[in-house]
């Protein structure tokens, strides 16, 4: 609630370096935590293993660190945390809202196709509800939670610091979300959703690619008893070409070998945010000058 004690955090993703769009959303959590006089947490998501390169946990700590940008508490990694993810698997069972899914994705493909539906949406199959009253003698591949129904969808609305109001059709847009994959692993949506709770998050400053991700997690919030947090969605940094800059697509890791590549990192990130023009020599002073600007920007100054 609105008097909960200001926590943020920076959760990445051990996939790769930091590049100049992850330091937007690192550098905006830092901010508006300063800002607030708020606590700013460090989340290695290192959940979906796989995906993760060996040593880019600590990497990413060293570029935080000589960014200026560090954890006011241990950083807590994903990896360790199964047993909190089991337990809110096991609430959602328990409800009923959680049930065991049969579908591989070749199933889910065809069933959509039959049904004429548009196959994806958020680069996700929209599930089309196949396993939702039982698994007719397929064995159990994905845990998946009820997202409303053809009769009664789940039209949740939610207001976003920067973006505004916006609203999602849950049933019709993602359809039953994925809470266990059929590999085993724990999905991003449940372990994102118990962590922020369990770290007492009041503020998720984070990039505008995961917006569409906040209906789904404040629907598990909802079922799992957990409050909602604040949401900000920072602006995307484009490459030259006009795409997104992500991992995905080879952004350069940042350059911080000296002083003056720690200042253009933070700069860059600062105009991308829409902070006017720092000039502050210290690396401190200039995030202490780039905090009061951020209370400025977001009406808290
Ligand atoms: N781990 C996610 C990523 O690196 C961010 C999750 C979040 O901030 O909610 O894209």
């Amino acid at each position: 609630g609105d008097s909960a004690p200001y926590r943020g955090r920076f959760a990445p993703s051990p996939t790769g370096l930091l590049h100049a769009g992850s330091l937007v959303a690192a550098l905006a959590s830092w901010l508006d935590a300063r800002a607030h006089g708020g606590q700013w947490l460090v989340r290695i998501e290192d959940v979906d293993g796989p995906r993760c390169i060996a040593g880019a946990d600590q990497a990413i700590l060293g570029q935080l660190q000589r960014l200026g940008l560090v954890s006011d508490e241990p950083p807590l990694w994903q990896s360790q945390r199964s047993d909190a993810y089991a337990a809110a698997l096991a609430r959602l069972q328990s409800a009923g809202t959680a049930y065991p899914c049969g579908c591989t994705r070749k199933a889910i493909e065809a069933a959509l196709a039959a049904a004429g539906h548009a196959p994806e949406r958020f680069g996700e199959l929209v599930y089309p509800g196949t396993c939702r009253d039982g698994l007719h003698g397929k064995p159990a591949r994905a845990w998946r939670v009820r997202c409303g129904t053809d009769e009664a969808p789940l039209h949740l609305s939610w207001q976003d610091r920067r973006l505004g109001a916006a609203t999602q059709d849950l049933t019709h847009e993602v359809g039953d979300i994925v809470v266990r994959r059929a590999d085993g692993l724990w999905a991003y949506q449940l372990a994102v959703v118990v962590d922020d709770a369990a770290q007492a998050i009041s503020d998720v400053v984070r990039g505008e690619d995961l917006a569409d991700n906040t209906p789904r997690q404040i629907h598990l919030q909802r079922l799992l008893g957990l409050p909602t947090p604040r949401y900000l969605h920072t602006p995307l940094v484009r490459a030259a070409d006009g795409h997104k800059l992500s991992k995905q697509n080879g952004a350069a890791p940042l350059l911080l070998d000296t002083p003056a590549d720690v200042r253009a990192a933070l700069q860059q990130a600062a105009v991308a945010l829409g902070l006017p023009p720092l000039h502050a020599a210290s690396p401190e002073g200039w995030l202490a000058e780039a905090t009061a600007a951020w209370a400025r920007l977001v009406g808290l100054a």
